[in-house]
């Protein structure tokens, strides 16, 4: 499958009202779709295993969207063979009281991948370019007056683009992921959220008020992924009328991020390597256990 018409590596021309929400890469989706998927997520366990014990390089997936495009399906269905104990998901709300008195970065930083992890950030600094540009929130942000001015948005990319090459550059990958949902499927998954009892959990009435911004949010979207879209950090438009094809999709670039890199399972040191023997010896010649 191929995951490079997807990709923006250099946004000068991305506009985002001509990617579709509603691709499915020309799959079936049973048997086909289903079937890459469920290889997908054994290959990922495979990969994320190796990645571990390599612990070298972390991973920092990046998911945007707006409400209801199914990131939290994405991450409850494609990372659902990962052994939990090297990923981590953080979700970001709107920021505490301590959170606005720092700068925005500061709240992602505790939460960036160790080596050998995977993190997932479910929403992330770029809310900062997005929710804070599209209700102007930025009074809200403590920033020094001076320094709110219209250029605030562009040195914002430019600050994400030289933060995003600074991890890249100490062996932290940035995956980012935007699920590209149409207003129309929103419509119909908000409404889905009502009439469904068991999803009434899952609404809220602001997501309904959000929907009179719509417009606001794709420029919002499109300038950003121009303005940070770059080769060591890439931006993913994944179309996400279609939860399966958005999953595989998910699934493939995380599968096609991991097989590039250089890991390998590392090698014993060479004294413990030739006294390999000698302590199998020891285990198999060790007292039978009575008790
Ligand atoms: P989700 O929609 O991700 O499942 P919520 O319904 O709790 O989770 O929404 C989180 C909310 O937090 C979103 O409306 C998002 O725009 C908001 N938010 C996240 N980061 C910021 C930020 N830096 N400033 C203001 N609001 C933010």
């Amino acid at each position: 499958m191929k995951i490079d018409t997807y990709r923006i590596t250099d946004g000068d021309s991305f506009s985002i009202r001509k990617f579709p929400t509603k691709d499915d890469g020309g799959l079936e989706r049973y048997g086909e779709a289903d079937l890459a998927l469920e290889k997908n997520i054994e290959e990922l366990a495979r990969l994320q295993d190796m990645l571990y014990a390599h612990n070298q390089y972390g991973i920092l997936l990046v998911l945007q969207a707006m409400d209801a495009a199914g990131k939290d399906g994405a991450i409850k269905h494609v990372m659902r063979g990962l052994n939990p104990q090297g990923v981590q998901v953080k979700p970001f709300k709107v920021p505490s009281a301590e959170e606005t008195d720092h700068d925005y970065l500061w709240r992602c930083q505790p939460h960036l991948p160790a080596r050998g992890n995977i993190a997932i950030f479910n929403r992330s600094y770029y809310e900062d370019v997005l929710v804070v540009k599209v209700h102007q929130l930025l009074e809200e942000q403590n920033l020094p007056d001076q320094l709110i001015s219209p250029k605030v948005w562009k040195e914002r990319y430019r600050q994400l683009r030289d933060y995003e090459r600074y991890l890249t550059e100490n062996g932290i990958v940035v995956v980012k992921i935007f699920l590209h949902v149409s207003k129309k499927k929103q419509e119909k998954r908000l409404l889905e959220r009502i009439d469904n009892p068991d999803k009434n959990w899952k609404f809220s009435g602001g997501d309904v008020h959000e929907r009179k911004y719509w417009e606001q949010y794709m420029d919002a979207y499109e300038e950003m992924i121009r303005g940070t879209a770059t080769k060591d950090a890439p931006w993913h438009i994944v179309p996400a009328d279609r939860k399966w094809f958005s999953r595989l999709l998910v699934s493939e670039i995380l599968v096609k991020t991991l097989k590039n890199l250089p890991l390998a399972y590392p090698e014993l040191d060479p004294e413990t390597k030739s006294s390999l023997a000698e302590y199998r010896q020891m285990l198999v010649d060790e007292p039978s256990d009575r008790s």
